[in-house]
């Protein structure tokens, strides 16, 4: 089992002591900038007197430590150090060794993982080392088996074209983009969709819960090579030993995308069929979501799948970003700590306490609620667009996104949804008084949006009329809220 690391770590939330310390790293850096591009710095502080002043209540953001920032600003980022830990391609790699090494370990520790692997830049290209991994594991080394070739380079021309088409014929079943799912599990405008024969799995059309069943019945069918559970805009939990009975049960490769929902399985909140770590043989994630740490991606494994990945580069990776390693060996420490677990309880927390809110003010949920981070609300039934209502919530201060909904009319572009997602403002430290007052700071811009009709004569998806003087209303009263929540308290910029 898994554990915390014994001690609690200084965190921007409670010590005096760190913020003094950051404000002055902070300050000292930005005039070593200004030296040399000032509009840069100008645009550093302003980017954070922007954040420290809006509701940030997109799902897929959060506010990174001090700590986790800063060691993102160094001497690592100008080191090559393709390969692995104590096998690079390069000389002279020992730090970054101790560096990849430690993201590593917190990585297997925080999540009872057998094997991670630190070093994609990104969720996407987490997902990539996980796809062409799976395809090494499955179709590659088979195929090299049977040949008695030890590698693809033994191979003719004739055999390695023959394995290409292989690679090119595989099936992916993934969740579907309207259902909440991810472009890069397998859909067409991203690699995944050019490299892949995909289907997606849906959700019930009542309920708009995750159907089983039907994902059972789709796998069947279909026979994918990789079952793709995972999403960024579904509420609620999925249970992973189900996805896996699935796969089994059709000899796929179960690969979770867990980009959205790490921090809550870091900080324990979801446990037993909730967490996929135990169940998938493959799991990804960024690390800057829910996380809360720096931008950058994570592969997490069997032993059976740990020799395939831990080829990430140069399978699809050049040189890893040594600096943002050191970055998540930082982040993944401080998720390890009981303050995270806290946090991450209160994330869940606040999300039911949003989403209620929002109920009883007469907003329609999809799903009718949710159980993880986020809130993803069907804003037709106030005449609006997603479109509509994300820029009427943005001109008043409130910061989210637009989202198709389940067999959304309005498509992917102006969509029928906003997705609403609490770690952000969890992380300034909001509860449920904040979270309460926020759904009726929301209700209340919906309620007083209109549509303007377009030139045409119909209904128009984009353009809007918003009540008088109601964003400025709705900006003053979040502007209590977030003076008594300050971002980075103690950080003097
Ligand atoms: C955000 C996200 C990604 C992509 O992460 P990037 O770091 O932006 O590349 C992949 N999968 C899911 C499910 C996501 O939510």
């Amino acid at each position: 089992m898994t554990d915390t690391i014994a001690s609690d770590l200084p965190t921007s939330v409670d010590s005096a002591a760190y913020a003094a310390q950051a404000s002055q790293a902070y300050q000292a850096a930005l005039s070593v900038i200004e030296t040399i591009e000032p509009r840069i710095a100008v645009a550093t502080r302003a980017e954070l007197a922007d954040q420290r002043a809006s509701l940030k209540l997109i799902a897929s953001e959060n506010y990174a430590s001090p700590a986790v920032l800063l060691t993102m600003g160094t001497w690592f980022s100008d080191k090559y150090a393709e390969g692995t830990v104590g096998h690079r391609f390069y000389a002279g790699c020992q730090n970054v060794d101790t560096v990849e090494a430690l993201a590593a370990e917190h990585a297997r520790e925080l999540f009872g993982a057998e094997y991670a692997y630190a070093q994609p830049h990104s969720g996407i290209d987490a997902n990539l080392v996980a796809f062409w991994s799976i395809l090494a594991h499955r179709v590659e080394q088979p195929e090299l088996a049977e040949l008695g070739k030890k590698n693809v380079n033994e191979l003719t021309e004739e055999q390695w074209e023959t394995l290409r088409h292989k690679f090119g014929n595989q099936r992916a079943l993934g969740m579907s983009l309207d259902a909440g799912g991810h472009l890069t599990h397998g859909f067409r405008p991203n690699i995944s969709g050019k490299m892949f024969h995909q289907r997606s799995y849906g959700t019930d059309p009542t309920s708009q819960l995750l159907d089983y069943d039907q994902v059972a019945a789709a796998a069947r069918e279909f026979k994918p090579l990789i079952l793709i559970a995972g999403y960024s805009a579904y509420p609620r939990r999925i249970d992973f030993a189900r996805m896996r009975e699935i796969a089994d049960e059709v000899g796929a490769t179960l690969m979770v995308d867990m980009a959205h929902f790490a921090g809550l399985v870091a900080g324990k909140v979801f446990t037993g069929n909730e967490d996929p770590v135990p169940h998938a043989h493959i799991v990804t994630t960024t690390t800057h979501k829910s996380l809360r740490g720096p931008r950058g991606g994570l592969v997490l494994a069997t032993e059976e799948y740990a020799p395939s990945v831990d080829r990430g580069c140069p399978l699809v990776l050049g040189g890893p970003l040594s600096h943002v390693m050191a970055a998540k060996a930082v982040a993944l420490a401080e998720a390890r700590t009981p303050s995270f677990q806290t946090y991450a309880q209160a994330v869940a927390e606040n999300a039911q306490t949003l989403a209620e809110g929002l109920k009883k003010r007469g907003a329609k949920l999809v799903t009718d609620g949710t159980d993880n981070h986020l809130v993803l609300i069907d804003v037709s039934n106030f005449g609006l667009t997603g479109r509509q209502a994300e820029s009427a919530l943005l001109d008043s201060g409130i910061v989210t996104n637009r989202n198709a909904v389940p067999n959304d009319p309005n498509g992917a572009w102006y969509t029928s949804g906003v997705r609403i997602g609490t770690p952000a403002l969890t992380s300034r430290g909001f509860g449920a008084a904040e979270f309460d007052t926020v759904a009726d700071l929301i209700v209340n811009v919906l309620k007083g949006t209109s549509p303007v009709t377009a030139s045409t004569g119909k209904p128009g998806k984009a353009k809007y009329m918003i009540a008088d003087g109601l964003p400025e209303a709705t900006k003053a009263a979040s502007a209590e809220l977030l003076d008594a929540n300050p971002l980075y308290p103690g950080l003097e910029l």
